[in-house]
Order: C-alpha cells, then sequence, then structure tokens
C-alpha cells in the first residue's frame, strides 16, 4: 500500500503526549537500563489514533463478516462474555493469590469444570491446556502415566486415522509415541479392519475425532471403541468438533476415555488473533487420578455450610501444563456462554450448526463435487475445483476475498483432493448463507467462462495474492524497513 507508514509520517520534535511537570524527585536508573534513543516516530495523538483504526478496518473476523473455517468453529463471540471477563473481581485478580481470596474465580473454575463434565460425559474436567493440541498432549502424557501405573508401559503405538487434524499425530510424537496412520473407509468412517489388525499389546490407544473432519459422525463408533478396549488401548477424542454434539450425545456415553475441549470453538471464546486458546480435558474415572495438577475441588464442612473452593493434585498428576491455571479469562466468557445458553440452548445451537452445514452442502452440490456425500454433521468437505473446470481450490479461497468472504480451510483433510472444508456455525442466518452461495456459484460461473480473474484473485483485498510460506516465514513487523 502506498499509505504513508508512521515512519514516513514522522517529524523530529512533533509531541504525541504533553505529560504534566514531575513534582516528585527524579531518581537515577541504572545505566544498563538506560538507552539514549529508542528511534521511535514523532506523531501527534490523531495521526497514531488514525493508523491503528485504518489498521483494524483491514482486518476481517467473525464481526466483520461469515467466517466459514473448517474445523475451526468461529462462531460470534457474544459482547456479554466480554463484560463479565471484564468485571475488576476476575480480570484485576492474580494466581499467586491466596486462595481465601479468590473464592469466587476457584468456584466459577469448579462451575465450568462440572458443566464440561455433564455436557460430554466424564467424571473429571481440568481445566489447564492452553489450547486444544495442548490438551492432546496432556491427554497422551496421562495415556502414557496410567499404562505405567498399570504395569503395561510397553505399549507404544497410538493410531491416527488419516483424515486427522496435524496436531494429532505432532502431539503423538511428542508424548514419545509411534503414530501409526489408518486410513479412512469409502464412507469416509474410520477403516474397522485396519483398526483391528493394529490391536495389540502394543497399542496405547487412538486418537478419533467425532465428528470426523469431513463432518461425518464415525457410523461404527461403538464397534470401534470396544475394539480398541478389548485389546487393552485408550480412546482419545478430539474435541474440536463437539459443536455438533453438545445437547444431543456425549462422547463419554460412547466410549471415548478422554478428550480435550475447545473453548475458543464450541464455547464460543475469542480465537486466533482474537485471544488466547484454552483446551481442557476430560476423563473418565480410572484416567481421573492422572488428570494435571492443579485442579479445582470443593469442600463443604457440613450440610448447609458455605463452599470452600481449594486446588489440589490428583493422587498420581503428570503434573504441571501451563505455568498457573490456565487461560483465565477464557473460562469466565465460556461460562458466560454456557449459562446463557443453558442446557436446551447449548442443544438448539448444535442443531441449527448441523442445519446450516447441510443446507450449504446441498446448495454447492450442484457446482462442488462432494466426494463423501451423506448427511454431515456441522461441517462437509467439498472439492474445491468446481465441476467441468481446473481451477485449485486455492484460485476459489482467494476469490472468495474479493466478494467478502473468509475463505474455507483448504487442502484439510489431506483425503479429499483440492478440500475446501466449509464450516458456517449456527450464528450465520439464512440471507449470508444464501449470499455465500451466491458468490461460489458465480464463482464456479467465472472458473467456465473466463479464469483470468480467479488465477490471480484477490483483486480489493489491501495486498493481493501472496506467497504465503513467505510472508509467515519471513514475516516484517517493522515498518521502518
Ligand atoms: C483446532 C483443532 C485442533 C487443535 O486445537 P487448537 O486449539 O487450535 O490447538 C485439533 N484437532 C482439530 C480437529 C481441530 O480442528
Amino acid at each position: 500500500m502506498d499509505e504513508p507508514t508512521l515512519y514516513k509520517l514522522s517529524a523530529a520534535g512533533r509531541p504525541s503526549a504533553a505529560l504534566p511537570e514531575c513534582d516528585v524527585e527524579e531518581s537515577e536508573l541504572p545505566s544498563c537500563l538506560m538507552r539514549n534513543t529508542i528511534g521511535l516516530p514523532q506523531l501527534s495523538e490523531p495521526q497514531v489514533a488514525r493508523h491503528y483504526m485504518r489498521l483494524s478496518q483491514r482486518n476481517y473476523g467473525v464481526d466483520t463478516g461469515l467466517y466459514p473455517l473448517g474445523s475451526c468453529t468461529m462462531k460470534y463471540n457474544p459482547k456479554a462474555s466480554e463484560i463479565w471477563a471484564r468485571l475488576p473481581g476476575f480480570s484485576l485478580i492474580h494466581p499467586l493469590q491466596d486462595p481465601e481470596s479468590v473464592q469466587g474465580a476457584l468456584a466459577l473454575m469448579f462451575d465450568l469444570q462440572q458443566r464440561l463434565e455433564e455436557i460430554a460425559g466424564f467424571a473429571r474436567v481440568a481445566l489447564q491446556p492452553a489450547a486444544g493440541a495442548q490438551g492432546e498432549l496432556t491427554a497422551l502424557l496421562m495415556i502414557r502415566a496410567y499404562n505405567r501405573w498399570r504395569g503395561e508401559g510397553q505399549r507404544d503405538v497410538v493410531l491416527v486415522p488419516d483424515s486427522a487434524h496435524g496436531t494429532n499425530p505432532a502431539s503423538v510424537t511428542m508424548a514419545g509415541y509411534i503414530a501409526v496412520e489408518v486410513p479412512s473407509d469409502e464412507r469416509g468412517d474410520v477403516d474397522l479392519e485396519a483398526v483391528k489388525a493394529a490391536c495389540d499389546d502394543r497399542l496405547a490407544g487412538i486418537m478419533l475425532t467425532n465428528p470426523n473432519t469431513l463432518g461425518l459422525f464415525e457410523e461404527r463408533i461403538s464397534e470401534l471403541v470396544e475394539l480398541v478396549h478389548e485389546c487393552g488401548g485408550l480412546v482419545y477424542g478430539d474435541g474440536a468438533n463437539l459443536n455438533a454434539l453438545t445437547g444431543i450425545t456425549k462422547p463419554g456415553d460412547f466410549g471415548i476415555d478422554l478428550m480435550h475441549f475447545n473453548l475458543h470453538k464450541t464455547f464460543a471464546t475469542p480465537h486466533g488473533g482474537g485471544g488466547p486458546g484454552s483446551g481442557p480435558v476430560g476423563v473418565s474415572a480410572a484416567l481421573a487420578p492422572f488428570l494435571p495438577s492443579p485442579v479445582v475441588d470443593r469442600y463443604q464442612a457440613a450440610v448447609g455450610e458455605h463452599p470452600i473452593y481449594v486446588l489440589v493434585s490428583p493422587e498420581h498428576s503428570i503434573g504441571r501444563m501451563v505455568a498457573f491455571h490456565g487461560n483465565f479469562g477464557m473460562f469466565v466468557r465460556a461460562w458466560a456462554y454456557l449459562c446463557r445458553l443453558g442446557a436446551e440452548g447449548l442443544r438448539e445451537a448444535a442443531m441449527h450448526a448441523v442445519l446450516n452445514a447441510n443446507y450449504l452442502r446441498v446448495e454447492l452440490s450442484e457446482d462442488y463435487n462432494i466426494p463423501f456425500d451423506r448427511t454431515c454433521m456441522h461441517e462437509f468437505v467439498c472439492e474445491g475445483t468446481p465441476k467441468g473446470t481446473s481451477i485449485r481450490a486455492l484460485d476459489v479461497a482467494k476469490r472468495l476475498m474479493d466478494y467478502g468472504f473468509h475463505p474455507p480451510t483448504n487442502y484439510f483433510p489431506l483425503i479429499v483432493k483440492e478440500a475446501l472444508m466449509i464450516e458456517p456455525t449456527e450464528t450465520e442466518d439464512k440471507a449470508t448463507l444464501d449470499s455465500f452461495v451466491r458468490a461460489m456459484r458465480q464463482i464456479a460461473n467465472e472458473a467456465r467462462a473466463d479464469p483470468r480473474d480467479l488465477r490471480d484473485a484477490p483483486h480489493w483485498t489491501p495486498v493481493r495474492r501472496l506467497d504465503e510460506v513467505k510472508a509467515a516465514r519471513d514475516l516484517i513487523v517493522s515498518e521502518e524497513t
């Protein structure tokens, strides 16, 4: 962009703030902490305000428009949750405070643990992990500790379906396990024969995403779980897709032994650039003693007495996963969301998420091939090459930006060629979905008529098509260059 940078606007001696005269005695800082100049641009306050406002207007987020990024559940983040999180009793406390002085915060954490246990059917939940991926690692470390404790430390293999999110095999490797890929069958489910073949006394477990990343509910989930359990393995649930299930079915009920939640997906806390993640883990009773430490517990000396909340360490805890207790501000937001929706609201949210995805799946199937075309859950995957063309998913994704939409996830899952993974979430209305369908149809028409506009899209965004690898690796964070 040729708009002037702050450094070019800078003029020597232009102050941005007029500080009152110092009325206390000046003290000398150690010289090692002092610099003569740090070379900041010199600008007036309005210039700085306008600069940052301009930058903010270039952002695209869930507050700007549809964000159908499959697997990420980019639903609207209610502003009421922000108000709750900013209450001074939550936002101004410190993790090293005496638990007696933060009973309200601990009560909220305890209640959130309980709500998550109830929603997903687990005996215990620990809130600590700072993201879904860290929840995966936490769970795998728990599986290892549990197996060692019961004298089955030789179990060193974890199965990962070929449709899994990339964090799954990465977490397996980080936890010191051997990741073994299992294929999907022709219906998009995990191939049971392949699982059966891997069931022996080296199997520590399987990482299962259900609904899987094709947006499909594993049709033979009970058989699958039974197979793994019969040979002494554990079933880990990747809970990123829980948004399709809340209030309808519980992973704990269909045999999942442990699972991570993504508060920033399912429970509407800000996501990506908007805020830190939070990936609590839920476990069955057998695994509860291995949870990370500390977890919040509640004691009641006698009936009618005020309960007391304490931080406790489970008996065989794997220890800490983060410095303190996790991303507390996200606990408040998720808790606020759960309180406002209630059980019935959560169920409705899941049903609308599934309805919206199926609506888009059917509307788009005329122009885009859908390889595993059956009723989907909260998302679906189509081939991003419009029928009868050789346009790539990347071109469609880039062109969508010209039409004012954030592109869907592309090239994932790996088992669909030119994949576009579309997840509208329940917070979009029919008019928005229809305008997305119109844009996707228009792009398919362009691809058939004259694909040139597609091949070098986007045309109307602040920057054109980037070398994405270079842009991510070679980040220019200073305007001065
Ligand atoms: C998002 C996601 C993860 C990882 O969660 P983060 O919170 O981003 O670390 C894992 N699995 C699936 C299927 C996901 O969509």
